[in-house]
């Protein structure tokens, strides 16, 4: 079965053409600056490497053109767009109403886009890459699989805010948690890796990309996630502050005149990594200049600090750990953030293994732990779209 993924963010589709249930890997790209005269796209098939720059006014023509890639005479690697049976799409909020992936039909696409309000900048293009899809690939069967979902588990005392209860009951303000997608093929993955059913296995699984968040996973559920109502709480990230006393934003705002929509700037855009550096929201820019730029070494040490912090209290959580698990860019690639997040919790069970540390980079999957450790540390890369099309799969099959 020919299952194509979609990711619609507001100015790109990322996508991914796979053959199920072998999980092949057919051909995936990534469109840019949607809206603009000199969009981006880099499309791979078969071995080979195309980018084009060209403009692509909407997400409607940018789905045409990549129809027309993946069915190209020179570039395709189907020979018609009835051969997909299915579109997997990524959707970034599920509200409580979504627990699991689902295969789209008007009642999904309401409750979509009822969940706008929560997630203003990414279900609408999301829905849009639906609606598109759909008009699209008329005989192909459409699921949606949420980032919210895997953190539904998540038990009230840990997704409700102390604030006055009215604000759930009214708005449905809680913790929903995000990475969903990662954080369930990483506890799967990493169950395999162990050698135990994945209904059995404690995880602290750690997503560090650009977004940041770590989960506490018991019995292969998540129990606690560490971002919010929105993907701004928890750990530092490139440009988002994670925690932060919410009184700041009172003083602040007396002190320089600052309005709601300064702060949702600076906390989402001006904040973390390079907020603190000054110089950059790449964790790899900071560790080339931490030897002589204080303030690369300050965002980085705050970083791998806040971090420890999580797994510390992940681990009082979950009382017995099978592993701590690294994810995303910096998850798979920062031995130095892994190094320093996992150090010093010898007393806890937990012992890295430098070598082995330094070695696992690149896409390599590894136990970084020494042999003796109780706690074993994985690096697991993840995989979203390979996970959306094994539910999607599931569903249409
Ligand atoms: P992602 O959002 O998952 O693509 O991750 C992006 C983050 O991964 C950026 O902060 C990159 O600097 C970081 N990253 C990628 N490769 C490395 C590396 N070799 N060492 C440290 N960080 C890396």
């Amino acid at each position: 079965m020919i299952i194509l993924v979609i990711n619609c963010g507001s100015s790109s589709i990322k996508f991914q053409l796979f053959d199920m249930p072998t999980k092949k890997d057919m051909a995936k790209g990534l469109i840019e600056r949607i809206g603009e005269d000199d969009a981006k796209i880099t499309y791979k098939y078969n071995g080979e490497k195309h980018v084009e720059v060209l403009p692509i006014k909407d997400h409607k023509a940018g789905l045409a053109k990549l129809a027309q890639m993946i069915t190209d005479e020179k570039t395709g690697v189907i020979s018609s767009l009835s051969e997909i049976e299915a579109v997997g799409h990524r959707v970034v909020h599920g509200g409580e109403c979504y627990n699991s992936s689902v295969l789209i039909d008007e009642t999904v696409i309401k409750g979509i886009d009822e969940c706008a309000e929560l997630a203003p900048l990414h279900n609408p293009p999301n829905l849009m890459g639906i609606n598109e899809a759909m008009s699209m690939f008329p005989g192909a069967k459409n699921v949606a699989v949420f980032d919210t979902a895997f953190h539904q588990t998540i038990p009230d005392y840990a997704f409700t805010y102390p604030l006055p209860h009215k604000y759930y009951e009214d708005y449905k303000v809680r913790r929903y948690g995000f990475h969903g997608t990662s954080h369930a093929y990483v506890t799967e993955r990493s169950a395999e890796l162990l050698g135990k059913p994945v209904d059995q296995v404690n995880l602290i699984t750690c997503h560090l990309g650009n977004g940041c968040s770590i989960t506490a996973v018991k019995n292969g559920k998540s129990v606690d996630t560490s971002m919010g109502l929105t993907p701004l709480e928890g750990l530092v990230m490139g440009t988002r502050s994670g925690d932060i006393d919410p009184a700041i934003l009172f003083y602040l705002a007396k002190k320089e005149n600052l309005k709601m929509e300064d702060f949702d700037r600076i906390l989402n855009k001006e904040s973390g990594l390079l907020g603190i550096s000054g110089i950059s929201n790449d964790q790899r820019n900071l560790e080339d200049l931490q030897d002589t730029n204080e303030r690369a070494k300050l965002a980085l040490d705050i970083f791998d600090y806040k971090l420890k912090k999580y797994i510390g209290s992940y681990m009082a959580v979950l009382n017995d750990v099978d592993a701590i698990v690294f994810t995303g860019g910096i998850g798979e690639n920062g031995s130095l953030t892994r190094g320093k997040s996992c150090s010093g919790l010898e007393a806890l069970g937990v012992q890295i293994d430098d070598r082995k540390n330094e070695e696992t980079i690149r896409g390599k999957e590894g136990e970084i732990s020494k042999p003796s450790s109780k706690v074993k540390i994985l690096v697991v890369p993840t995989d979203e779209e390979g996970r959306i099309a094994s539910d999607t799969y599931q569903l249409v099959k």
